[in-house]
Formats: structure tokens, C-alpha cells, sequence
């Protein structure tokens, strides 16, 4: 089979899973198992795949077709400025989580010095951004899941700030090490009985401990919050990603542990996303 066929075909399988962008994705998919770029396949498509290749990448097509995410399938997923290793078990950096970046950037613009803590690290994609953008921050990552803190590690030296952060397997109510400038997290805020109307590569695939914020979905947000009083400076600033229709609670909660609300974020899609707040006692 050429490799204009393979994506054909490839294509009509996952089309009618209903899987939404098959043409895509089978390039994806293809281009990872000839370990070439995507612009090669269209410029070779009479080009012949052998069958060891045509099987790696029916298998990926078959996996593809119940719905698991490409990032999973090809281990990477491009956040900020770099690529990340993903895994099964960790979250999948979402393009949302880089408003976080982006305030984080604009806030600290002038400090050429910080200390950073990651509350719920997954991949690593948030702290090893920023230290990747300031070469004189340093910082923590800590995570319940021992599979993210491998995969955070893996991702330090990826991006070579592996000399400036540690990571740590800890719930974030038995951490207590350091004093930061910023704390910053994007933790599991979704309702737990709204889980399953989360869409289906998300639901089946994606690690529900990253994603179950509990009955009302803030409890998780709420250990933050609190260890944050404790951890930040005086004049600290905690940044944390936020469901969409949980600025007034959020608010709210922070007022009452003695943070002073800054601004709130939206994400690419408008939504409030991100709320940045001031530890003022
Ligand atoms: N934004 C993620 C989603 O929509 C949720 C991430 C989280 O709970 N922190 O799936």
C-alpha cells in the first residue's frame, strides 16, 4: 500500500468511528511511524510502506478509532515554545493552560530572580516553561501521581532546566518545604458528576485524578488555596487555572484566605480561565 492509500483508508476507518479530524490525524499517526514530517507524505505519496510499517500504523489507527488521543499515541504534545513528552496517566497540556504562561511572563517581566512551586506538576509543561523563559528562576513541582513526577523529570532535561527545579511526590496537605514567589497550578476542577459529559477521548482516556475537583468541583482547588497562604511570601502571587463557570466561587474563596484578586484571564475561547491573585497577610 502507497502512502496516499494508507491515509485513504486509514482516514475512512476513523470517519466512521467518528473521530473529527481523521485526514489529520492519519497524517499524524503515518508520519510518526516513518519518523519523518508530515510536508514528507505529501510530497511522497506513491511511495510504498513496507509491512512492518503498515502494521505499526494500522495498530495506531485501530487505537486512534476508540477514541485515544493522539498525544498519547505519538508520546508529544508542542506547549509554549517546546515539546513535552506525554504519557497515559498524565494529563495532556491544553492549549488554554498557556494563558497561564503568558500571565505568569507579564507579571514577572521584571524580576530576574523567583522561586516557583507547581501544585499538581503532570507533565511539567507549566514550571518548565517558565524556567525555560527565565534562566534565574528556580522551582518546585510536586504531584500525587509517581508517574508524573518521572515524566516531569524527563521533561526537565528535555528543555535542559534540570539543574534549577526539583520535583517531589507529595499531596500538596503534606508539603510544607520553601517560601515562594509564585505559586501557580492548574488542578482537577471539573464536577465530579460532569465527567462523563466531558468528550469521549477525554472521559475514557484521560487520568481522572487530574481531572475530579470533587462534588462541586473547587476541592482540590480549595488544598491550593490553603497551602498557598502558607507557602507564599508576603506579596506572593498564586496563579491558578479555573473552570469556566467558577470565577465568583474561586473568588471568593480566595478573599476569605487573605488573597487580593488581580486580574482574571480568559482563554482562547473567552472563558474565564485563569485568576491571578496577591498574597496580602
Ligand atoms: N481543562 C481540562 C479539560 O477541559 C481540565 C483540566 C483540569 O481539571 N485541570 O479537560
Amino acid at each position: 500500500m502507497n502512502i496516499f492509500n494508507a491515509i485513504k483508508e486509514g482516514s475512512k476507518i476513523l470517519k466512521k468511528n467518528n473521530i473529527k479530524f481523521s485526514a489529520l490525524d492519519c497524517e499524524i499517526l503515518l508520519a510518526k511511524v516513518l519518523k519523518k514530517e508530515r510536508k514528507y507524505l505529501i510530497l511522497n505519496l506513491d511511495k510504498k510502506l513496507n509491512r512492518k510499517n503498515l502494521e505499526i500504523y494500522k495498530n495506531l489507527i485501530n487505537q486512534r478509532s476508540y477514541g485515544k488521543p493522539i498525544a498519547y499515541l505519538t508520546k508529544k504534545k508542542d506547549f509554549w515554545n517546546s515539546e513535552f513528552i506525554v504519557e497515559e496517566g498524565t494529563l495532556i497540556p491544553r492549549p488554554d493552560t498557556e494563558v497561564l504562561i503568558e500571565a505568569t511572563l507579564k507579571l514577572f517581566k521584571n524580576r530576574d530572580y523567583a522561586n516557583i512551586l507547581d501544585v499538581g506538576v503532570g507533565s511539567g509543561c507549566i514550571i518548565l516553561s517558565i524556567l525555560n523563559e527565565k534562566p534565574c528562576f528556580y522551582g518546585t513541582g510536586i504531584d500525587i501521581s509517581s508517574k508524573s513526577i518521572i515524566l516531569s523529570k524527563l521533561n526537565a532535561k528535555k528543555l535542559s532546566v534540570e539543574n534549577r527545579v526539583k520535583f517531589i511526590k507529595t499531596d500538596v496537605d503534606n508539603f510544607s518545604n520553601g517560601k515562594y514567589d509564585l505559586i501557580i497550578s492548574n488542578p482537577p476542577y471539573i464536577n465530579s458528576n460532569k465527567i462523563k459529559n466531558l468528550e469521549k477521548d477525554v472521559r475514557n482516556f484521560e487520568p481522572k485524578l487530574a481531572l475530579d475537583g470533587g462534588l462541586d468541583g473547587t476541592f482540590k482547588i480549595l488544598k491550593v488555596i490553603k497551602k498557598a497562604s502558607t507557602l507564599l511570601k508576603s506579596n506572593g502571587k498564586l496563579i491558578l487555572e479555573i473552570g469556566y463557570d467558577q470565577k465568583k466561587i474561586i473568588m471568593s474563596l480566595l478573599k476569605k484566605k487573605g488573597f487580593y484578586i488581580n486580574n482574571i484571564v480568559k482563554d482562547y475561547a473567552k472563558n474565564d480561565r485563569c485568576v491571578i491573585s496577591t498574597k496580602i497577610n
